[in-house]
């Protein structure tokens, strides 16, 4: 089956084209047909799968007839995080170069005033995290009355989120004949309550099974202690087949603090996590897609919207603590038919949090090498000798710049994890929509632009 076996018009055959696309890919071939014929949709399909462009492309042939009014958006996509909703914002300016359609994202730390703006003029696809919509439609700055189009995307890390009220507040006040599709990677009892209740017989495409990972990624577990796992990251960092790679922690204390020992270690390192800017986030994530950052040190708000081609390998430097986000994390490498490598440090205190992960994929994950040799105290910013990964340590990649020693007390550090609550808390310091924080650098071009002519 080919794009134009779909029944998409030419305009977005021809962006398609042009973006490279030459085969859709099997969650886009059963899901764009249904879409397009109008009806509900239940897709379980992970990141990484072109999900994306199965619900964006027939939206834009959807809402290219017909005609946007003031306040009142056509189509609404709810993503959880900021990074998500600017990567689906991107991904419509892409496809749509050929549509006039106008759109907005609504994000946490993008002045309000610019997104009430785009709002005043009329907008074909809002696009928005929910906590940033509820304030504004609380303000009378929206009606959702005209909405005839929604998408939940990735609503099991809504659920994470703790957003799963916002979200039904929201489905509440939106028409009730109108066209919902809802992505998912796994399908946990809440989101199915939530689609029996907001969906009406939808069709369910599962294109990987939640828990599968990819194939093409080839994974491994490094046993480690607490004491030589910098140095054991560090040296296989160093492999020469290391050539990007985005390393990932449980606390945001421990991505800026490896950052800085990973600088130390003359590695182009980079970080991006909860307590930065938005516009200082997007900033790194653009020193990585250039490459004048090779390593990028994330928390788990990067894991989900992160869309960089060519990420070699992915690095879990802490197990984490929610199975469901060892598969987003290592779904950042072997993206769209690359193939990639995951490796996971593990400490004997990870070992409940491992057979967590195992159990939810089905499948062990091969051990390699033996736990490094306790690196002394003082020289834990060193690379250790010869790798515990059987990869030999290649020259460091210089880093771009001296890094300034992190003077944070280590006071601040968050104290150890909380086993997963029972019932899901927000996670506030993923949470993108507190408070307006304002916005301290350029407003993106994608943000109340119109789309083609
Ligand atoms: P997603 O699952 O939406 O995060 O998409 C994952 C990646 O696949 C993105 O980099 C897309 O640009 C890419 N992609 C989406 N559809 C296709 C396709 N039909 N062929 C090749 N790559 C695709």
């Amino acid at each position: 089956m080919t794009f134009a076996d779909l029944g998409l018009s030419d305009e977005l055959m021809r962006a398609v084209d042009e973006v490279g696309y030459s085969e859709p890919t099997p969650i886009q071939k059963q899901a764009i047909p249904s879409v397009l014929m109008g009806r509900d949709l239940i897709g379980i399909a992970q990141t990484g799968t072109g999900k994306t462009a199965a619900f964006v492309l027939p939206m834009i042939d959807i809402l290219g007839s017909g005609r946007s009014r003031a306040r009142m958006p056509r189509s609404l996509i709810l993503e959880p995080t900021r990074e998500l909703a600017a990567q689906v914002a991107e991904n419509f300016e892409q496809y749509g170069k050929y549509h006039k359609l106008s759109m907005a994202l609504l994000i946490g730390g993008v002045s309000m005033g610019d997104q009430v703006k785009a709002l005043e003029k009329g907008v074909d696809v809002l696009i928005a995290t929910p906590g940033r919509l509820m304030d504004l439609f609380q303000r009378g700055n929206i009606l959702l009355t005209g909405c005839a189009l929604l998408v939940i995307d990735e609503a099991d890390r809504m659920l994470d989120m703790g957003f799963i009220p916002d979200i039904e507040d929201i489905c509440a006040k939106l028409p009730k004949t109108r066209q919902t599709l809802l992505f998912s990677a796994t399908m946990p009892a809440p989101i199915k309550k939530l689609a029996d209740k907001f969906l009406t017989d939808p069709k369910s495409i599962e294109v990987a099974r939640p828990a599968s990972s990819n194939r093409l990624i080839e994974q491994a577990l490094v046993p480690v202690t607490s004491r030589t796992k910098k140095a054991t990251l560090i040296d296989m960092l160093g492999a020469p087949d290391v050539k990007t790679a985005i390393v990932f922690s449980n606390r945001k204390s421990t991505v800026r603090d490896l950052t800085t020992s990973l600088k130390r270690a003359r590695f182009a390192a980079g970080q991006i996590q909860g307590d930065m800017e938005q516009a200082e986030r997007i900033r790194e994530l653009d020193r990585f897609k250039s490459g004048e950052v090779t390593v990028l040190v994330a928390s788990d708000v990067a894991a989900r919207g992160l869309d960089v081609k060519a990420v070699s390998h992915v690095f879990n430097y802490d197990v984490p603590w929610h199975p469901d986000d060892y598969i987003h994390r290592i779904g950042r490498t072997g993206r769209a038919g690359a193939t990639g490598k995951a490796f996971t440090l593990a400490t004997p205190d990870d070992d409940e949090a491992v057979a967590n992960i195992e159990k939810l994929t089905g499948q062990k994950i091969p051990r390699i090498g033996k736990a490094a040799p306790a690196a002394p105290a003082a020289a834990e910013d060193k690379p250790a000798p010869a790798s515990c990964a059987g990869q030999p340590k290649a020259a460091a990649k210089p880093a771009p710049e001296k890094s300034k020693a992190d003077a944070r007390p280590k006071a601040e550090r968050a104290p150890p994890p909380a086993p997963r609550p029972h019932k899901p808390e927000p996670r506030r310091d993923d949470r993108n929509d507190g408070p307006d924080e304002g916005w301290n650098g350029p407003v993106p071009d994608f943000l109340g632009i119109s789309l083609g002519g």
